[in-house]
């Protein structure tokens, strides 16, 4: 099968690799019908991530069509269209039966190296999928694979964010960051019951977008975020702040952002190894920090059911459409910031 591969910094291929196959019979192997480019693959083609082998296959976004089910598979048959969660869990583990899929101990990530499980990426044909019964889920009916991709990272993503930062219903929440990420948070904020949402990032076309979803854009570049927060909310800072570039000046900048009493949610991800917490602001302040990596099993039901309902159109950050075979192009354009979100069609 055409695979996308990693082989260094700035540097994918498209290669023949041989078709994935069961290994655990808990997998279903998956005909990939869309895949699509992360900001965080971006952090694995600037070399920010340690553990890949040259020529591994990455990405972790994707929908498609079962093609082959383990003995012990309940779930699903050949034929049925799903979606799935970019990181896998077990189901059976304490963590899992928590529900915190996303620290289960048997987990791991499609695509990100040996440091999370070794799994082969998903921008490419086919897919082992483990733990399929915890890991995917049907398309709701009529669902397109554009819209329901997003379920299985970005939107969700964003979504349990909201959900960690505990928002009360007309609350005001700033986004720092509105690249896809960001984006889905505006939305899922808002959709989650916010008064306002204050969308701040240094590129205006996405503050932009933002705005066009119903929140407040503030042009970073331009304008200083505090101030402008500030203004808008009396003085007090806002409620809830949501990380979603990934980094220790954005996490700094949250903290500068959010209320006495307010929380701070993060979910961008940073290679950096550790962040100078601002003790006396957040004992003053009585500051709730909350970071983690999505747990998408859990919230993924959630976000399907908002799509599905058309509460919430995720595809309005895609502004590529390209065929497997094109997403070394989608790379450099992502990279670039000259594609919001690329999608891959790996069988065109
Ligand atoms: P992206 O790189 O496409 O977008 C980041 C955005 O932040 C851009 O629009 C950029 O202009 C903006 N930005 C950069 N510096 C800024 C600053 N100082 N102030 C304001 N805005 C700034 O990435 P994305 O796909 O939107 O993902 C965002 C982050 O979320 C990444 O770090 C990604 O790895 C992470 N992520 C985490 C999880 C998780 O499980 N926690 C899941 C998916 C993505
Ligand atoms: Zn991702
Ligand atoms: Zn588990």
């Amino acid at each position: 099968m055409k695979a996308l591969t990693l082989h260094g910094v700035e540097d994918v291929r498209i290669e023949t690799v041989p078709d994935p196959s069961l290994i655990d019979p808990t997998d279903v192997i998956v005909k990939v019908t869309l895949a699509a480019i992360c900001g965080s693959d971006l952090h694995l083609y600037h070399g920010a991530i340690p553990g890949l082998l040259p020529g591994t296959v990455i990405g972790h976004e994707y929908v498609g069509e079962v093609v082959e089910v383990g003995a012990q598979v309940r779930r699903f048959r050949p034929g049925d269209r799903v979606v799935g969660s970019f990181h896998v869990a077990c189901g059976t583990c304490p963590a899992c039966l928590r529900r915190d899929f996303n620290v289960c101990v048997n987990g791991g990530t499609f695509g990100y190296g040996l440091g999370f499980g070794n799994l082969d990426g998903t921008q490419a044909q086919y897919a082992r999928i483990p733990y399929a019964d915890t890991v995917l889920r049907h398309l709701p009916a009529g669902l397109s694979d554009e819209k329901a991709l997003f379920c299985g990272d970005i939107l969700t993503t964003a979504y349990g964010a909201v959900v960690n930062s505990s928002l009360q219903p007309g609350e005001t929440v700033a986004v720092v960051g509105c690249g896809p990420v960001g984006i889905m948070a505006v939305q899922a904020a808002l959709a989650l019951g916010a008064g306002r949402v204050l969308a701040i990032d240094l590129v205006p076309e996405r503050t932009a977008l933002a705005e066009r979803l119903g929140a407040i854009p503030i042009d970073s570049s331009k304008r200083n975020p505090v101030s402008m927060v500030n203004q808008l909310t009396g003085g007090e800072g806002a409620d809830v702040v949501i990380e979603a570039v990934g980094g220790t000046r954005t996490l700094a900048l949250a903290f500068d952002l959010v209320r006495g009493g307010g929380r701070v949610s993060a979910v961008g991800i940073t290679a950096e190894e550790s962040f100078a917490y601002p003790l006396n602001i957040a004992l003053v302040k009585d500051i709730t920090f909350r970071i983690g990596v999505a747990n998408i099993p859990r919230h993924m039901d959630a976000t399907l059911a908002l799509v599905a309902g058309g509460r919430i159109d995720p595809t309005v950050v895609v502004s590529h459409r390209l065929a497997l075979e094109e997403a070394p192009l989608g790379y450099k354009l992502f990279a670039e910031r000259k594609a919001s979100k690329v999608l891959l069609l790996p069988h065109v």
